[in-house]
């Protein structure tokens, strides 16, 4: 086949015996894998587009290359014949489209989800007609304008934003910014999931909107928030609440640390017809006074920020988990659920499922796992990148065992 265009790429040439990882359908190149004696690694600007090479000279494949970033480059394309840019980023948001057409009634999901749908550095959330999307790493920067077009084109969308104030562009050297992309760009949007309806603030917001990831678990609890008393710690906009109320349950009370994410979640409940109740706080203050007050929940929700942000959080992070599972969990009466969730791709599933029966244990309960779930449809795993499967959702009962 013919190597012509792929010409027009400068080379990444990786050291002997390093290719394997990438043939096998890993994404990332990491700088210690690079022949840098070949192709060092100074001269190249972050994003700049390279044809990753084996030892060998063969083609690999195409990506972008940040010299400043542990991970190296970034694969876009195992196709020779393609040269990153528009083209393929219309592709591969045709690719992403029809995966979420076919799931939802409703134009309200994560659009694409980085390398997930094949677009390092790339998370679009689809809210109606309004887009926001955030570029995390240089090499998508450098694409913006192609990233535009190509999301005006596969799209047509009324207004598109970019909420580029992610901390991880930092690893990569980007400033961090909220900027209009394009059309018209609302302050807030009202999105649908599922029966409810929620008013979300989008530059003013948190992450990209909305936490579309938590969809299946917020339906999961369908069964068990029947005519409970519900306690959604973490609340942010009150999503889980919302549906908690929807599905029958007698109270909620909704706690978080943002009086504004608190305000969102009154008026969402307003507009479903239901009533909750909020408690503004750090979580850990607000759980012990609870506690104090000899209040009792059926239903306790924990949604923590991620504690886990790098490998060297992990200690600390899990110490985190610990005490916020523990303070959940002493608020449950005789008997109740525990769903507690963790999105850092840092905390394993059953790393989190042992913090769980280490609480019951201290606490002199006893933990049943009833359910695991994790981020929804929306958020497809890539099987070689294990971060790609962060959210974990465990659904636990706990009982008081003589
Ligand atoms: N459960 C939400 C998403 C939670 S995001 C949903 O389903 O949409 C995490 C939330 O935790 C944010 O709203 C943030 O404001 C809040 N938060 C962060 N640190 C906190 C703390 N120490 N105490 C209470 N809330 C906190």
């Amino acid at each position: 086949m013919s190597d012509q265009h792929q010409d027009r790429l400068r080379p990444l040439r990786l050291k002997r015996r390093e290719g394997r990882r990438l043939r096998a359908g890993h994404l990332w190149v990491f700088s210690n894998e690079i022949d840098t004696d070949s192709t060092p690694l100074r001269l190249f600007e972050p994003g700049d587009a390279v044809a990753i090479r084996a030892a060998d000279g063969r083609f690999i494949a195409s990506g972008y290359v940040n010299p400043h970033s542990l991970i190296a480059a970034r694969i876009l394309s195992r196709d020779q014949k393609i040269v990153p840019g528009k083209s393929l980023l219309i592709h591969r948001l045709k690719i992403a489209l029809s995966l979420r057409e076919r799931i939802f009634d409703h134009p309200c999901y994560r659009l694409a989800f980085g390398e997930g749908d094949l677009l390092p550095g790339l998370v679009v959330d689809r809210h109606g007609d309004v887009l926001v999307a955030q570029l995390t790493t240089a090499g998508m920067e450098r694409m913006k304008d192609d990233v535009l077009e190509a999301l005006r084109k596969v799209l047509r969308p009324a207004g598109v934003l970019w909420k580029n104030d992610s901390p991880v562009r930092e690893l990569e050297g980007l400033e961090r910014y909220v900027e209009p992309a394009w059309g018209e760009v609302p302050e807030t949007v009202e999105i649908r999931e599922g029966r409810a309806r929620f008013e979300v603030p989008l530059a003013g917001g948190q992450k990209t909107g909305f936490y579309y990831d938590q969809r299946l678990n917020r339906e999961r609890l369908r069964p068990y928030v029947r005519d409970a008393d519900v306690l959604d710690v973490f609340s942010y906009v009150g999503a889980f609440g919302v549906h908690c109320m929807k599905h029958g349950a007698a109270s909620v009370t909704c706690v978080d640390s943002s009086a504004t994410a608190l305000e969102y979640a009154k008026k969402n409940a307003r507009t479903n017809r239901v009533r909750i109740d909020t408690l503004k706080g750090d979580a850990v203050d607000v759980l012990a006074g609870l506690r104090r007050e000899r209040c009792k929940f059926d239903v306790v929700i924990l949604d923590p920020p991620a504690y886990i942000k790098r490998k060297k959080d992990i200690d600390a992070g899990r110490e985190a988990y610990r005490r916020i599972i523990q303070a959940g969990m002493q608020l449950i009466g005789r008997e109740g659920y525990v769903l507690v969730c963790s999105c850092s791709a840092h905390m394993a599933e059953d790393e989190l499922l042992r913090l769980v029966q280490h609480s019951a244990r201290h606490l002199d309960r006893h933990a049943q796992l009833i359910e695991a779930g994790g981020q929804g449809p929306d958020h497809p795993v890539h099987p070689a990148i294990p971060e790609t499967r962060y959210l974990k959702a465990l659904l636990c009962r706990i009982t008081r065992q003589r």
